[in-house]
């Protein structure tokens, strides 16, 4: 997005739910910002360490380095004030003072771009998520493929029984749904087989 010029900043949003490409779109985003010789930093939760601490990776594994944070408050202490690029993934795991925080960055003049899942388990909207669309001068839902039907996504299916709002998990835990293959919290239905195979899959 380059529709601004100048040293002012703005915030966009990739939501969607897992498997739709949100870390690819965010390392595409980023990758181009380093292309354009802008100083870049991305940070990520430190839950979310299924493949790497110092690296976010997506599911087709593009990778790109990023830095590990408790909280969000670190990423203050952990970004170089030349930094131009400032982009975060999972950030539905930040918790909601990232809101403040992206505010903070973009209003002194800094590109923030932040990836994150838009809905939980339960199909509920996801904080900070949905607060930070509304802040946000650039929004980009993302679409998974619906394991059951082939449709387009827009939910996260728990396949593992926990009420947990937080299970880190990636395949075999979680699968993307349309809205009506959807099914809150656990799903009762059986597994479809054209879906790759889990690792919770029923023996035949
Ligand atoms: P996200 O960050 O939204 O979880 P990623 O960027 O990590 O997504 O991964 C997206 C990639 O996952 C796709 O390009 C594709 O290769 C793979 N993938 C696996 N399952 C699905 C699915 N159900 N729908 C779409 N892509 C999927
Ligand atoms: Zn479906």
């Amino acid at each position: 997005m380059d529709f601004f010029s100048g040293k002012m900043g703005w915030i966009e949003v990739i939501c969607g739910p897992m498997f739709s490409g949100k870390s690819e779109e965010l390392i595409r985003r980023l990758r181009r910002a380093m292309i354009a010789r802008k100083r870049v930093q991305v940070f990520k939760p430190t839950i979310d360490t299924r493949y790497s601490n110092d690296e976010i990776v997506s599911h087709a594994d593009t990778r790109m380095k990023s830095e590990a944070v408790s909280n969000v408050h670190e990423v203050l202490t952990r970004l170089d004030w030349r930094t131009e690029v400032v982009g975060f993934d999972e950030a539905n795991f930040l918790g909601p003072d990232l809101i403040e925080i992206a505010n903070q960055l973009a209003d002194s003049g800094k590109q923030v771009i932040i990836a994150g899942l838009d809905t939980d388990y339960m199909g509920r909207p996801f904080s900070p998520i949905p607060e930070l669309l509304a802040h946000a001068e650039s929004i980009t839902k993302t679409l998974a493929i619906c394991m059951r039907c082939g449709n387009p996504a827009k939910h996260t299916q728990r396949l593992v029984e926990s009420d947990d709002l937080i299970v880190v998990g990636a395949a075999g835990m979680y699968e993307a749904r349309c809205r009506r293959c959807f099914e809150p919290g656990v799903p009762k239905q059986e597994y479809l087989d054209f879906a790759r195979p889990r690792i919770n899959a029923p023996a035949k």
